[in-house]
């Protein structure tokens, strides 16, 4: 039997093997997400589906599908992929509709329960209303500490649940001033897609700091957090959903408010190293180009002579092509990724185990032995990746190795929607670039300076006094107050119950 949450009484829900639930995730609100929605199409719910499977870089541990056919809302949701939950015909039939909102999720420790998989969905007096979020809220827990002492009674562990509750307790008298009401009270990070039985809604933070882009497809709207799942459905690319911004789209078309006091927008510098797919635009620049000139800044900056510019597959290649570039030298695939290797595939026993970190990559040796290596990679969050491949770049008889990294080091965490573990994690938290590169095992270890980087996305350099994008990771300075993290107390458990699978 499952302990996920029963749906309200008119939403249907699937028998989805994964719905069957898994470990309690435990107190984690930090969240790596993709949203679509769509509005005004008569094959809203394929066409979400397939738009969350281009975003599935975003999120790979749940996804969830909400539709809404003018009378009824239908949802699935599951643990998985998008391909393992929304490729049965069964299960599409019934998510009809001709609006539709879908979430990618992955959540950074623990697993992953059904209950906070997204989209959210909660019956007010005003009708179904659907919620989709990409960020993280830094005030979630001080916010939901004081509604649950108000009586409101959660439902996941999950920070969007407190806009849920603060949408329902709201004064105001439509559903978008209720939104408004909401989202002020809250802090962090959030491009949000909501669903209602009339229009769906999208707004982003007022510092802008995750991305969502509006797109077209005939008469369709779409809201979703990256170009690369307008592409997939032939949409239109119409323009980003601008930081504090409020569209709503509905049977008259597209309205835009902007009910945020103004900020000096603070878009997140990681999107363009890593974690947006590098054939999508964000904010008018190309991520692609923006890793290729990072690549090409870096060779500037930290160019050694060498044989050959080998990129760690696939997040390093933009930046590794780049770097080749400027400095003349041959690009190869010296290392080659394996694309299948999922989480869970063939667990290592005791004596295989050593085997395992060749599950993901392997090398190419004829483009590595003898050969002065220059090595490019995104990032070291924990060394785990770069201790391995320099290693067996190593072993396959390299002469030398040089690890190039296309981002300034890794120091502090994120707490505006990025995956990263403690500072003590941290490999560049502590240690500096010497130590770093002994424990390596490299011959040089170098990083692109945060002015190099700022070159790359297209300014003279960055102003410390009004940096213009978020680069907390790297910097430690947060765009917004971190009013959980500094709370004197919250509530070291948000749920007792564990869940099982049935
Ligand atoms: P690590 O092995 O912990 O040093 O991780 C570094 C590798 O993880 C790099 O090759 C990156 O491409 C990748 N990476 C960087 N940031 C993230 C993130 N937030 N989530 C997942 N992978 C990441």
């Amino acid at each position: 039997m499952t302990s996920a949450p029963r749906p309200p009484a008119h939403v249907t829900q699937s028998t989805n093997p994964f719905d069957a639930g898994d470990d309690w995730d435990g107190d984690t609100l930090h969240e790596e997400c993709g949203v679509f929605g769509i509005f005004g199409d008569a094959d809203a719910s394929s066409h979400t589906a397939l738009g969350l499977h281009a975003l599935q870089h975003r999120g790979q541990e749940a996804a969830g599908l909400v539709t809404f056919d003018g009378e009824h809302y239908h949802s699935h949701r599951g643990l998985g992929h998008v391909s393992d939950n929304f490729n049965a015909e069964s299960v599409m039939a019934r998510l009809q509709g001709d609006m539709a909102l879908g979430h990618v999720r992955y959540s950074t420790t623990g697993d992953t329960v059904l209950r906070n998989v997204q989209p959210l969905f909660a019956d007010f007096e005003f009708g179904g209303l659907a919620l989709g979020h990409n960020g993280n809220l830094t005030n979630a827990l001080t916010v939901r500490q004081e509604l649950v002492r108000r009586g409101c009674i959660f439902q996941s562990t999950s920070d969007t649940e407190v806009v849920v509750h603060l949408i329902a307790i709201s004064q105001q008298a439509t559903v978008e001033e209720r939104v408004i009401d909401a989202l002020r009270q809250l802090e962090g990070a959030y491009s949000m897609v909501a669903m209602t039985n009339s229009s769906m809604i999208g707004v982003r933070d007022p510092l802008g700091v995750r991305p969502l882009v509006i797109g077209k497809l005939d008469k369709a709207y779409i809201l979703c957090s990256e170009t690369c799942a307008l592409d997939i459905i032939g949409a239109e690319f119409v323009r980003d959903v601008e930081p504090g911004e409020m569209v709503i789209i509905d049977k008259d078309g597209l309205r835009s408010l902007r009910p945020f006091p103004n900020a000096d927008s603070r878009f997140c510098i990681f999107e363009y190293i890593y974690f947006a797919r590098p054939d999508s635009i964000c904010e008018g620049s190309s991520v692609y180009d923006v890793r290729k000139k990072i690549g090409a800044e870096l060779a500037r900056e930290s160019n050694v002579p060498c044989d050959v510019v080998v990129p760690v597959p696939d997040s390093g290649v933009p930046a590794a092509l780049g770097y080749a570039a400027e400095v003349g030298a041959p690009f190869e695939y010296g290392i080659i990724r394996n694309h299948y290797v999922g989480r869970t595939f063939i667990q290592p026993t005791d004596k295989t185990r050593h085997l395992g970190v060749k599950r993901k990559h392997n090398i190419n040796r004829a483009q590595i032995e003898g050969k002065r290596v220059v090595l490019v990679d995104d990032s070291i969050v924990r060394g785990t990746t770069s201790i391995k491949i320099v290693d067996m770049v190593r072993q396959a008889g390299a002469k030398e190795v040089h690890m190039r990294i296309s981002s300034p080091p890794t120091a502090f965490p994120c707490y505006f929607g990025i995956d990263t573990p403690s500072r003590e994690q941290l490999l560049a938290a502590q240690h500096d670039i010497d130590s770093m590169a002994k424990l390596l095992g490299v011959d040089s270890l170098a990083y692109i300076s945060i002015d190099g980087l700022y070159r790359a996305v297209g300014e003279a350099k960055r102003d410390s006094n009004r940096p213009q994008y978020c680069d907390a990771c790297f910097s430690g300075d947060y765009p917004s107050p971190l009013t959980d993290l500094n709370a004197e107390s919250l509530p070291h458990q948000l749920s007792l119950l564990t869940e099982g699978r049935g």
